[in-house]
């Protein structure tokens, strides 16, 4: 199979490196629990440009090419790759660094990359669901909800990491919710 794999929130650890970048800046702490919403400005108490200035400082300082990795992340992948194809598909607006990380992450496999339009930025391109379609991606692992629908509604199945964003998703017949990625394997 072909196998979409989101970044942010998915393989690396996006919002808690966010969360600690913008303490540091603000001095505010909000907690990862806290985080109901994908849409940052809401949370973060910023206007949108804000929240995309934070992000391009926090990956000019050399912080978003050092997140942790999620969970069984790397390990589940590499597994997978063994019999499926890997295509990362992310929506980055600040996309500086982001197939270094992954060559050093997974320099055994010939994955592709590909970036969307960001529904959350308004920036354009192609939509995740649009692109999955194109490329005949079976099974996408995302953590947004509002990209799992939008992937859904455009005929690809869906396996939804389960965050506190997206506890209230919309359910449709191609959304899998599963908890980490350890149910991903079981799943597919
Ligand atoms: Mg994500």
């Amino acid at each position: 199979m072909k196998i979409g794999i989101d970044l942010d929130d998915v393989v690396f650890e996006f919002t808690r490196t966010f969360l600690d970048f913008y303490s540091g800046r603000y001095g505010k702490l909000i907690k990862f629990e806290e985080v109901k919403t994908y849409y940052f400005e809401e949370i973060f108490d910023l206007p949108l440009e804000k929240v995309i200035d934070l992000i391009r400082d926090m990956v000019a300082e050399g912080v978003a090419g050092n997140m942790p990795v999620c969970d069984y992340a790397q390990e589940s992948i590499l597994n997978l790759a063994d019999n499926h194809e890997i295509i990362f598909l992310t929506s980055r607006v600040i996309r500086k660094g982001t197939l270094d990380s992954l060559k050093k992450l997974f320099p055994e496999i010939n994955f592709k990359l590909i970036y969307s339009s960001n529904s959350y930025a308004g920036t354009n391109g192609k939509t995740k669901g649009e692109i999955c379609k194109e490329e005949g991606i079976h099974v996408m692992i995302e953590d947004s909800k509002e990209y799992a629908s939008e992937i859904a509604t455009n005929g690809t199945k869906v396996l939804l990491l389960g965050k506190p964003w997206n506890e209230n998703f919309q359910s449709h017949p191609n959304i899998i919710k599963i908890n980490d990625w350890k149910e991903v394997l079981v799943k597919i």
